[in-house]
């Protein structure tokens, strides 16, 4: 029995008419983990997603799911992962307690195990359960889909840009269904666009971009690996010529008397500069430094391929 949660081994896709959306992508997603899938749009994350869901039929490489091959064992690998699907699908005729009771009864979950008051609860449909479908919000079908896709209790649930569509609010709601059913243990992969949602919540982040993965690390390393920060320094008299330093990547006046320094963590660190605008004849009167964020890294990763 292998230990990931997912792996995936060369895997590519050229669709008819010849779009090459995956470009021999091969990493693993750990167990127990909430693993992020971000790129720009059109990258291949809903291609990738799609292969995994059985809805995309790859041109190369391998792929397996709770360690079922989805070729070998399509049915196994099927039943181990819940998919909420990028684009909203649902059948408008149906209420949403109907919808899990139609999708329980698809997966074969025994009757006595259903449960869809907890599952529509979790989401916060409780007062929908009985409503047609059609008359949900964009939002609310969203979470419907995300109760549907955990029907058969799978120890895997990925979101396909979950958010899309979600105000701020029930975004927050979402996360913390998904934080709580990875506390229980269930593996979560998702692919978003935002970037500072994917630093809070995931454990690992992998990019594509142009069907290529270019990243895969723990969101903490991803996050150190941008080489810039940035130092606001408040001196104690007005600046008239800007002091230079070959430890300064960047140097910009904010105000009277701020400057803005950007540095290379790898060439310099805080101490120095601060000695630089020093060693220029001003005092410091106040200080403050900003790490490099996941946007940064990202931006600096996807330039440098794109
Ligand atoms: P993402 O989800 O990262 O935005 P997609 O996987 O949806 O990216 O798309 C990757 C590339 O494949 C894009 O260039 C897209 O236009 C193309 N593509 C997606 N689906 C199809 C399809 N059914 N037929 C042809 N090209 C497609
Ligand atoms: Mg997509």
């Amino acid at each position: 029995m292998t230990q990931a949660a997912i792996e995936i081994d060369n895997l590519c896709k050229t669709y008819a008419g010849g779009k090459r959306a995956l470009d021999g992508v091969s990493f693993e997603v750990p167990r127990g983990q909430i693993f992020g899938l971000l790129g720009p749009n059109g990258a291949g994350k809903s291609t990738l997603i799609n292969i995994l869901a059985g809805l995309v039929n790859k041109t190369e490489g391998r792929a397996t799911i709770w360690g079922f091959d989805v070729d070998a064992h399509p049915r196994n690998a099927k039943a181990s992962i819940g998919i909420v699907n990028q684009e909203i699908t649902f059948d408008p005729f149906f209420t949403p307690r109907e919808t899990l009771e139609i999708q329980a009864g698809l997966y074969g979950v025994p009757k006595a195990q259903r449960d869809p008051m907890a599952l529509l609860r979790a989401v916060h449909l409780e007062d929908k359960a009985d409503a047609y479908s059609r008359t949900l919000s964009g939002g609310m079908k969203r979470r419907l889909m995300v109760a549907k896709a955990m029907v058969h209790s799978p120890p895997i649930i990925i979101l396909d840009e979950p958010t899309a569509g979600v105000d701020v609010e029930l975004r927050q709601q979402l996360w913390a269904y998904v934080k709580s059913l990875n506390a229980r243990g269930v593996t979560v992969v998702l692919t978003t666009h935002y970037l500072e949602e994917a630093e809070q919540l995931c454990d690992r982040i992998a990019i594509i971009n142009h069907g290529k993965l270019i990243a895969n690390k723990p969101t903490r390393e991803l996050v150190g690996m941008a080489q810039e920060k940035v130092v606001e320094v408040t001196v104690d008299r007005d600046v008239a010529a800007l002091p230079e330093n070959v430890c300064f990547q960047k140097i910009e006046l904010k105000a009277g008397r701020t400057l803005v320094i950007t540095f290379r963590k790898d060439q310099a660190n805080a101490g120095e500069v601060l000695g630089a605008v020093q060693s220029g004849g001003y005092g410091i009167v106040d200080v403050s430094t900003r790490e490099a964020d996941l946007e940064d890294v990202f931006l600096n990763l996807t330039r440098a391929v794109g």
